[in-house]
């Protein structure tokens, strides 16, 4: 069967719960994003709060773009087949694998809508990028939260004790969103393996490109298993600077793929976030030098928290969750007080802030304010 937008949902639930879905796929609250109702912040904010690519895409992006402009008065024609096939042949894989969607977020959304009618249940991590979780719930199917490990791992072993055979679905988020954590390669393989023979896994990879050389990650494109449960999400908001864009990908088993294409959907990606994608996957030194920037932005950033004798989580992204080791409210107060947005505090990790790697200059403010905090006495 073939499903649309339309009759993704409404071949999976009743009514009321499909006209439910369709309102969340826009409403969803991204974690990372203010509530509705906060008040605007100024606009010379520093904005650390979305793991975006502060620098912006590249010089060549930008120009790909620009040229597009001109024929934003036509329909997508050729350009979701084109970029399709850049990545199937960057992926070695067949370009009826590949769907696009507008941004990963659209992607985790319909992978949702697919597999987790009829009492099926999505197993993830908490925390994680709840943008899955808060659709599956927006459905009406069950989202069983297991909590990361000690070392802010996913427990495998404890998301293997909460699937059974009504799990539709397991979202793994490697580095994971909002720990800038790894959970080993070789131990999600062996997971996957003792998985119930239907549910199927999606793994998030996101922040891939942020991953210094480790011998306990590899992405599961570059690397495949041979299983047909297996999809994996890319986005080209982080390393390639293109979130405003909204486009992101999933390579799929091309059963799971035929099921998330349609027509309707190649009219969602536009030509502008199309051809800024296409340039993108052609500017490999610019994701190379932005990967370099990164980890020398992040070390940058660790050097700060270790001359204030703060404390952070080891991370293999563009963010750092960061104990001020004083209470979090009062942080996220005072930074908001000097126009500084970072990630809102999040009930599963409360001693902690999100902040993503800004520009230099937008870091050396950062810390500038931090530093107005009077000097915390009391370790917590
Ligand atoms: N996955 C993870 C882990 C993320 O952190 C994000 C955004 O922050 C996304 C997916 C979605 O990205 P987008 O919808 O911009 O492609």
């Amino acid at each position: 069967m073939r499903i649309s937008r339309r009759n993704l949902i409404g071949g999976l639930a009743a009514g009321a719960v499909a006209r439910a879905a369709f309102r969340s796929v826009s409403d969803l609250a991204f974690a990372d994003s203010p509530p509705a109702t906060t008040p605007k912040p100024a606009a010379e904010s520093i904005f650390l709060s979305r793991n975006e690519n502060a620098y912006g895409p590249s010089p060549k992006v930008l120009a790909a773009m620009q040229e597009s402009l001109a024929g934003g008065n036509r329909y997508p024609r050729t350009e979701y087949d084109s970029l399709v096939n850049k990545i199937a042949a960057l992926h070695q894989v067949r370009p009826e694998q590949i769907v696009l969607g507008c941004g990963s977020s659209e992607i985790l959304c319909m992978v949702g809508a697919a597999t987790l009618g009829s009492g099926r249940k999505l197993v993830q991590a908490s925390p994680t990028y709840p943008v899955l979780g808060e659709f599956a719930r927006s459905i009406g199917a069950e989202a069983i939260n297991v909590p990361l490990n000690k070392t802010y791992e996913h427990d495998l072993d404890g998301m293997l004790a909460r699937s059974d055979s009504s799990t539709g679905l397991v979202y793994i988020c490697n580095p994971n969103s909002p720990t800038g954590t790894l959970t080993p390669r070789k131990d999600i393989e062996n997971f996957i393996q003792k998985l119930p023979a239907k549910t199927l896994v999606i793994v998030d990879e996101a922040y891939h490109h942020f991953v210094a050389r480790t011998s306990s990650y590899a992405s599961f494109l570059d690397h495949p298993i041979d299983d047909n449960r297996v999809m994996v999400a890319r986005t080209f908001s982080k390393i390639h600077g293109l979130a405003g864009m909204r486009i992101g990908y999933i390579v799929a088993p091309a059963e799971i793929a035929r099921r998330l294409s349609t027509e309707p959907l190649r009219l969602g990606v536009s030509v502008v976030s199309a051809k800024a994608a296409s340039a993108a996957l052609d500017d490999s030194e610019y994701v190379t030098m932005a990967a370099r920037r990164n980890a020398n932005d992040r070390q940058e950033f660790l050097n700060q928290v270790n001359a204030r004798m703060l404390r952070a989580l080891e991370s293999h992204t563009n963010f750092v969750m960061l104990n001020p080791l004083r209470p979090v409210g009062e942080v996220l107060e005072h930074l908001k007080k000097h126009n500084i947005v970072v990630a809102p505090a999040i009930p599963e990790m409360n001693k902690y802030l999100r902040v993503s790697l800004g520009t230099p200059a937008e870091m050396l403010q950062f810390w500038r304010v931090w530093d107005l905090m009077p000097p915390q006495k009391m370790a917590m």
